[in-house]
């Protein structure tokens, strides 16, 4: 055992799983590094971060998130260089939105040293699992839970908070067909449709598999009060250009999650001289854009696929039809602007990256 700079105890594993990894053959979400961040908060205090062996966790079955929902997460990536050093995209970001979760659900902020230095050391010493092929790059999930042994329905006073790490291969999606939920709700004003809360995933999976089951993609979710005003996809954020502006929802209903690509997005349209309206936005406005042919593109914006490009747009039986990708003059070029910071392959100018 030592103790790093960060006052972070390391625990280095005696057997590395490293050869296991094969870099060509990566399946996101099914592998993980070395190595995991633990950190426990009790008696109003977070305890000393450990890294520690990645490995299963014991836990008593009445631990109380696993009934009553007192869990948020994170998703970041951090990217292989030119150079071969690593750089994580605008983690702070993730910080402070995952203190913004914590709020809502009535669980301790997480102080930054503990967020930010635990994935520098995490990184730094599972370094080889980031991957070195083309798009490739190495996910990071933090997460917090309400770890009372108690089934009373109250807020936990213990908290446990996690960093796992699991490479992820080249991502690689084909334009998606989106379906526009106008039954089932995932958000309300008042509501965690803001936060990066379990729950909220745990609402869309009865409605996103019953779409993928008619061929589509994903969820378009809209407001719980007219299904009128669309809010965002699945994981993702989203956006029209319409007659060469781009519309994306605003967030101050409190419905919709602020994404870090969003935000990084909406930064390198207007460099881009693209003007960009954050405002709520109707189906039927789309439905009348794409009918004058004014509806030119239209995307999803995440962390795992960056921009991930709509094809169609289902709403009541009848399908909207974007015009065919290789026509389209921004969203593609806006994602290369945002590939190539986060693999280096263009100078950070906008203070993004974040060294390990
Ligand atoms: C994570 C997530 C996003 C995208 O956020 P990024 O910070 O860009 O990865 C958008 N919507 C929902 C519901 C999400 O969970």
């Amino acid at each position: 055992m030592s103790v790093s700079s960060l006052n972070i105890k390391v625990t280095p594993t005696s057997q590395s799983r490293i050869s296991e990894l094969d870099q060509n053959n990566l399946v996101f979400g099914k592998q993980y590094a070395d190595h995991m961040l633990a950190c426990y908060y009790e008696n109003g205090e977070w305890n000393t971060p450990e890294i520690i062996p990645f490995g299963d966790l014991s836990l008593s079955p009445a631990t109380s998130f696993m009934h009553y929902g007192q869990a948020i997460f994170e998703g970041i990536k951090a990217y292989r260089h030119p150079d071969g050093s690593i750089a994580v995209f605008r983690p702070e970001d993730n910080w402070k939105r995952m203190n913004v979760s914590a709020a809502r659900l009535d669980m301790p902020e997480i102080p930054a040293e503990i967020f930010l230095d635990g994935i520098k050391e995490l990184i730094k010493l599972d370094a080889a699992w980031v991957p070195e092929g083309e798009n490739t790059s190495l996910y990071i999930r933090p997460f917090m839970l309400g770890m009372d042994e108690f089934i009373g329905v109250r807020s936990s006073l213990s908290y446990a908070f996690y960093i796992i790490t699991s490479p992820a291969g080249a991502y690689y999606s084909k334009p998606v067909r989106i379906y526009v939920q106008d039954q089932y709700v995932r958000a309300v004003p008042g509501g965690i449709g803001f936060t990066k809360a379990a729950g909220n995933y745990g609402a869309s999976m009865l409605p996103t598999r019953t779409v993928k089951e008619m061929g589509y993609d994903q969820v378009l979710w809209t407001d719980a009060f007219e299904h009128k005003y669309v809010q965002e996809i699945g994981t993702m954020n989203v956006f029209f250009i319409v007659d060469g502006v781009a519309l994306t929802p605003n967030l101050d209903e409190g419905t919709i999650l602020a994404g870090v690509t969003r935000d990084s997005i909406i930064t390198l349209l207007k460099e881009n001289g693209i003007e960009v309206q954050e405002r709520p936005i109707s189906i039927d406005e789309l439905v009348e854009a794409q009918k004058s042919g004014k509806l030119q593109e239209a995307f999803g914006s995440g962390t795992a696929a960056s921009m991930s490009f709509i094809s169609d747009l289902t709403y009541q039986g009848e399908t909207l039809y974007l015009p065919e990708i290789n026509t389209w003059s921004i969203s593609p070029k806006i994602k290369k602007q945002l590939d190539d910071i986060r693999y280096g392959r263009t100078p950070d100018t906008h203070g993004w990256i974040f060294r390990i």
